[in-house]
C-alpha cells in the first residue's frame, strides 16, 4: 500500500486504509450482486445482510447487553442533543454535567425540551479538569445525566464512568461517546443511554449510533418527530426511514477491521501507547516549545490540544508539518493553538512521525 499522509483530524477523521480499499474494490459490485452498497435498496436481502452484520459486530465489540437496543439514526451528536430529552426527560428535569464546548450545548438545547440544569461544570479555569462527581448537586427528580466522556474540543476525558447509583441517583446515565466510542470497555451497568456521531472512530459522517436500555424507550414527547422517537426506530430495527445505508456499510467495515486488529482492548492498548508517546514528549522534552494544561489525569487518549509557547510560529509550524505529510493540525478556533488526534486508525507510525516533527521544529534555528 501507498504511503498517505497522517491525518489529524478531529472529524470527520482519517478512517483505516484497508476499510477504503475494500470499499474501493467493491465500490461498483458488491459481492457479485451487481450493484453498489449505494444503490441498494434498504429493505433488499443483501442491505439487510450487512446491517445485521454491523449491528451484531458493534454489539460484539461492545459487549453491549441483550437489554440494549442499538439503534442506526441520522443527525449527529448536535440532533442527539433535542432527541435525547424530547424521548428521556417527560418534560421533567434533566442534569447536565459541563466538561467543555459539546456538553455546554447539550444542556443549551435540552432547555427547550425540559427543565435542563447545570449541576457540575469545570469552565472556571477554562476546562482542564473534569468535575470530581462527588461533588455533583445531583436532582433527586432527574430523569437523566448528561454527560460528555470525550470533549473532542477542550481533550479531556472521562477515565471511568460515574456510578449514579452509588450517588445516590436513580436517573438513568447519558453519555455523548462520540468521540472515542471503540476506544476503551463500556460499563454498561452504569449507562442508560449511550449516542454517537460516527465521524471520528466509526466511519463516515451521516451515521448517529444510539445505544439505549429497553426501558427507557416509550416515552417520547408528543412533539418528537415519528422518526426520532426511539421506540419507533428500535421497532423497525432502524429502517423506519431510509438509513444511511453507505454509511452503515462503512461503519460495519471498520467494526470487521477492529475485530481483526484484536478488538476494543487492543484499540484501548494501542491508544494508551500513541497518547503516552505524544504527552510524554510535549510534557518532557518538548516543554520548552510547547505546553498542554490540562489536569493529566483528565486528558484525552483522542484529542490532543497544544500550544507553541511562541504562537507566532503557528503557521510555520503547520506549513513544516504539511510538508512532511503530517495534515489537519491546527486547532479548534475556540481553543487556538494545534490538535492532533489520535483516532483508532492512526497507526503508532503516524504519531511517531508527529514527535519526530515536533522535535525537528523545537531544535530548528529561529
Ligand atoms: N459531541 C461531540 C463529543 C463531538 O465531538 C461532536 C462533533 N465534533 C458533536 C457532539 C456534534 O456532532 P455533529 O456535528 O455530528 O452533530
Amino acid at each position: 500500500m501507498s504511503q498517505r499522509p497522517y491525518n489529524f483530524s478531529a472529524g470527520p477523521a482519517a478512517l483505516p486504509e484497508e476499510v477504503l480499499h475494500q470499499a474501493a474494490a467493491e465500490m461498483l459490485d458488491w459481492h457479485g450482486s451487481g450493484m453498489g452498497v449505494m444503490e441498494m435498496s434498504h429493505r433488499g436481502r443483501e442491505f439487510m445482510s450487512i446491517a445485521e452484520a454491523a449491528e451484531a459486530d458493534l454489539r460484539e465489540l461492545l459487549a453491549v447487553p441483550a437489554n440494549f437496543r442499538i439503534l442506526f439514526m441520522q443527525g449527529g451528536g448536535l440532533a442527539e442533543n433535542a432527541i435525547v430529552p424530547m424521548n428521556l426527560s417527560r418534560g421533567e428535569q434533566a442534569d447536565f454535567v459541563i466538561t467543555g464546548s459539546w456538553s455546554q450545548k447539550s444542556a443549551k438545547e435540552a432547555l427547550r425540551y425540559c427543565d435542563a440544569k447545570v449541576i457540575a461544570s469545570n469552565a472556571e479555569g477554562g476546562h482542564l479538569t473534569m468535575p470530581d462527581p462527588a461533588g455533583w448537586a445531583l436532582r433527586p427528580g432527574a430523569r437523566y445525566v448528561h454527560v460528555c466522556t470525550n470533549e473532542t474540543i477542550h481533550g479531556v476525558e472521562f477515565q471511568a464512568l460515574p456510578d449514579l447509583k452509588a450517588l445516590g441517583s436513580d436517573a438513568a446515565l447519558v453519555i455523548d461517546c462520540s468521540s472515542h466510542i471503540l476506544s476503551r470497555t463500556i460499563d454498561w451497568s452504569k449507562v442508560g443511554l449511550a449516542f454517537a456521531g460516527a465521524q471520528k472512530n466509526i466511519g463516515p459522517a451521516g451515521v448517529t449510533i444510539v445505544i439505549v436500555r429497553e426501558d427507557l424507550l416509550g416515552h417520547a414527547l408528543a412533539i418528537c418527530p415519528s422518526a426520532f422517537d426511539y421506540k419507533t426506530v428500535a421497532d423497525n430495527a432502524s429502517m423506519y426511514n431510509t438509513p444511511p445505508t453507505y454509511g452503515i456499510y462503512i461503519a460495519g467495515l471498520v467494526f470487521q477491521w477492529v475485530k481483526r486488529q484484536g478488538g476494543v482492548a487492543e484499540m484501548e492498548r494501542r491508544a494508551v501507547e500513541k497518547a503516552e508517546l505524544l504527552y510524554g514528549y510535549l510534557d518532557g522534552e518538548g516543554a520548552g516549545c510547547y505546553v498542554n494544561r490540562i489536569d493529566p489525569a483528565c486528558r484525552s487518549r483522542m484529542n490532543v490540544p497544544f500550544q507553541l509557547r511562541d504562537e507566532s510560529r503557528n503557521e510555520a509550524f503547520l506549513a513544516g508539518a504539511k510538508a512532511r505529510g503530517l495534515l489537519q493540525l491546527k486547532g479548534h478556533k475556540s481553543v487556538g493553538g494545534m490538535r492532533a488526534s489520535i483516532y483508532n486508525a492512526m497507526p503508532l507510525a503516524g504519531v511517531q512521525a508527529l514527535v519526530a516533527y515536533l522535535r525537528e521544529f523545537a531544535n530548528a534555528p529561529l
